[in-house]
């Protein structure tokens, strides 16, 4: 599995992404059961409210070799992660990023799968 993982561009200003990447490392969360090697391909961020940035980065991220596109908890669950401030637009950034991401990978023969949280 090569992750490109997209964080909110406000919580990436103060978090290391340590939980994140704790989750790709030590198979849990989102990677939980995952028999393949995770690879962590790049770290972008929805660039900014609303949003309306983030297919850029999935293409990006695709280019580089992405079979993956994973949002991070502080999209999908808030920060402190399921305990506020969720993202207003997070149903709207995820359709973004599946419809590019199965525009790349059609582009490229390949399925790229999408994970909406990370721990
Ligand atoms: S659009 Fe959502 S994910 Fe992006 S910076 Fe704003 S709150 Fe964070």
């Amino acid at each position: 599995m090569k992750v490109g993982l997209i964080r909110c561009e406000i919580v990436a200003d103060f978090c290391p992404a340590s939980s994140c990447l704790s989750s790709m490392k030590n198979k849990t969360g989102a990677f939980e059961g995952v028999d393949e090697e995770v690879e962590l391909v790049g770290i972008m961020t929805c660039g900014g409210c609303p949003g309306k940035k983030v297919a850029s980065k999935v293409r990006s991220l695709i280019a580089k070799g992405a079979d993956t596109i994973v949002l991070s908890s502080c999209i999908s669950k808030g920060y402190p992660v399921g305990k506020a401030f969720p993202c207003p637009t997070a149903e709207e950034i995820k359709k973004a990023v599946t419809a590019t991401a199965k525009k790349c990978g059609n582009a490229k023969g390949v399925e790229v799968r999408i994970v909406d949280w990370t721990h």
